[in-house]
């Protein structure tokens, strides 16, 4: 299949808003493909280059794109902005740079034309290039892909690179998409996709051996598995009510979630992104090797920071031992961590996940004897629930999980049988679009941030809020330096960016306000801590901010 064809789908993806038109679109173009194909092409229709779980990151900034864009197209930066304007969008701006240029390019496109599997082999080499020149020769390959593109397929490729698809079309809809061209059921499709951490991988699976092949999939170790989430429950009471009267409260840790697959002596550890954050945590691969008694096992837990005196430190502080790879061993000795566990998902050739909460704890005891496992109660009674939340904020913790008892482990739910329960008002997760620099003192940093949420309908940002509060000084520096990496349009002393850094945000009241289209905006929003673990898309919704707002309303 060419590469061309993918485009030309995603272009068509763009002019529908109807849900049912894109399954059909895709439905069709999938069965046109190889089954070797269809891994690929699925990755690519939602925008990335290789399944999630993959360890292959591109690593290439948008500058770096942005340059290789100019040079092809011989435009200069100032066409760049009306072109970014006109379009509101990277890609299509880059299609309409490569349009104007087509008269003095129109003698490339004789070259022999793309097809889906060269443009991913390509882009896997950008992505194997490490160390000291790599930065050169990625641009090279990504210029050398760009110059045999046509404007459409520019438009696509550029996307795929950075993520930013914006058809509308998303996973849910590429699960009915997958089980409508190869005559799966949709629940197949959907369990295989939490075992297999990614929806791509699942249509590959039913392309080549339909749903005989989906029931296969299981968990496994070394392939992560989407993890189970937990709504929000505001009172204890409610908590015990939802889970039929009893409950099995456990501290809720204020860390990064963990998966840790062990296979004979070999170890890996992966983030709640499915990740593979392994080099940074070589403690946590000793502790496992050395107390961890099965031959192969899939267990999950919180990692924390911990202070001198052995209390939790913030998240922020944990961060660290993630962000640089090069001083691990040093980092390790500034930043000690500290690993609970709480869940056992796999032992010794055996599924667990569908095995009731308390067998899989109890049998987590067993072979983690020497590990911690997080505080837990089991209570009928919301008196001795709120002593145990009181305990839990006094050693430092965030509040408390609930999880039903006898419940399975079901991957990617975010569901009521695993319920938080948080003391303080709701924090928001949102993406920062914008920036401006400041003033005083900070004029040369970027540090009054626009705050988005996700419009669960269309997947673009919408802006709910704007701070300046809340980093250091020094966070605002690394914070101005990445941004800048982003940056894709200039307003005077403002930046409009890429939507990638996640935040965390407290704020006083949400108000109605026509600053912004959304039409809310919070008051005395600030920042409390970066959330480098939450992809854009998992930021709240517009939805979630319009339903505080509206309970707010109700409480006046
Ligand atoms: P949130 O990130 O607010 O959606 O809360 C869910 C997260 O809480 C999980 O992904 C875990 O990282 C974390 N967590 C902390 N303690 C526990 C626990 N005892 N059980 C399950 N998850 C926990």
């Amino acid at each position: 299949m060419l590469f061309r064809e993918l485009a030309e789908i995603c272009e068509k993806l763009t002019s529908t808003t109807k849900r049912s038109e894109m399954v059909r679109l895709v439905a069709d173009f999938l069965t046109r493909l190889e089954p070797g194909e269809v891994e690929t092409a699925s990755c690519m229709l939602l925008g990335r280059p290789f399944p999630n779980t993959s360890r292959w990151r591109l690593d290439v900034s948008w500058s770096t794109l942005a340059e290789v864009i100019l040079r092809i197209t011989g435009a200069s930066q100032r066409e760049m902005a009306p072109a970014f304007d006109s379009t509101g969008d990277i890609g299509a701006a880059t299609a309409v740079l490569f349009s104007a240029a087509r008269i003095k390019r129109q003698q490339l496109f004789s070259i022999k034309p793309l097809s889906l599997l060269e443009v991913q082999e390509i882009l896997r080499k950008v992505a194997r290039l490490r160390g000291p020149g790599a930065r050169r020769r990625k641009e090279r390959l990504i210029e050398g892909l760009l110059n045999r593109c046509e404007p459409l397929e520019a438009k696509y490729l550029v996307k795929i690179v950075t993520g930013e698809m914006r058809t509308g079309f998303q996973e849910g809809l590429m699960e009915l998409a997958v089980a409508r061209a190869y005559g799966v059921s949709l629940k197949s499709v959907r369990r295989a996709a939490m075992f297999a951490g990614d929806i791509a991988i699942v249509a590959g699976i039913a392309a080549r051996s339909g749903e005989s092949g989906l029931e296969e999939i299981g968990p496994s170790p070394m392939r992560p598995i989407s993890p189970m989430l937990a709504q929000v429950c505001n009172e204890i009471e409610e908590a015990i009510e939802v889970h039929g009267g009893q409950t099995n409260f456990e501290y809720k840790l204020d860390g990064a979630r963990v998966q840790i697959h062990k296979k004979g002596s070999e170890i890996r550890i992966y983030s709640r992104r499915l990740s593979d954050v392994t080099e940074s945590l070589p403690e946590i691969v000793n502790l496992i090797l050395q107390e961890l008694h099965a031959e192969e096992a899939i267990v999950e837990g919180e990692v924390i920071a911990v202070g001198k005196d052995g209390r939790p430190l913030p998240f922020q502080s944990l961060l660290q031992r993630f962000k640089r790879e090069r001083e691990v061993e040093r980092m390790a000795q500034e930043v000690p961590v500290r690993l609970q566990l709480f869940d056992l998902l796999f032992l010794d050739g055996c599924s667990l996940v569908d095995r009731p909460y308390e067998e899989r704890r109890e049998r987590l005891r067993t072979i983690a004897s020497n590990i911690e496992l997080t505080e837990q109660l089991a209570t009928s009674r919301a008196d001795l629930g709120k002593d145990f939340l009181e305990r839990a904020i006094r050693a430092g913790h965030e509040g408390l999980m609930a999880k039903k008892p006898g419940s399975p482990y079901v991957p990617g739910a975010r569901g009521k049988l695993w319920l938080k329960i948080k003391p303080t008002l709701e924090p928001l997760d949102l993406v920062i679009v914008g920036a401006e620099f400041g003033y005083g003192r900070r004029h040369r940093w970027l540090s009054d941030y626009y705050l988005a949420a996700v419009d669960e309908n269309t997947g673009s940002f919408e802006i709910v809020g704007k701070t300046f509060k809340g980093l250091t000084d020094e966070e605002i520096k690394e914070m101005t330096q990445e941004l800048q990496k982003l940056v894709v349009k200039t307003e005077g002393r403002r930046v409009w960016v890429l939507p990638r850094i996640v935040v965390e945000v407290i704020y006083n009241e949400i108000q109605r306000s026509p600053k912004y289209p959304s039409g809310m905006a919070l008051r005395f929003a600030r920042i409390t801590r970066l959330r480098p673990d939450k992809s854009p898309a998992e930021a709240d919704t517009l939805r979630r901010v319009k339903e505080i707002f509206e309970r707010q309303v109700k409480r006046i």
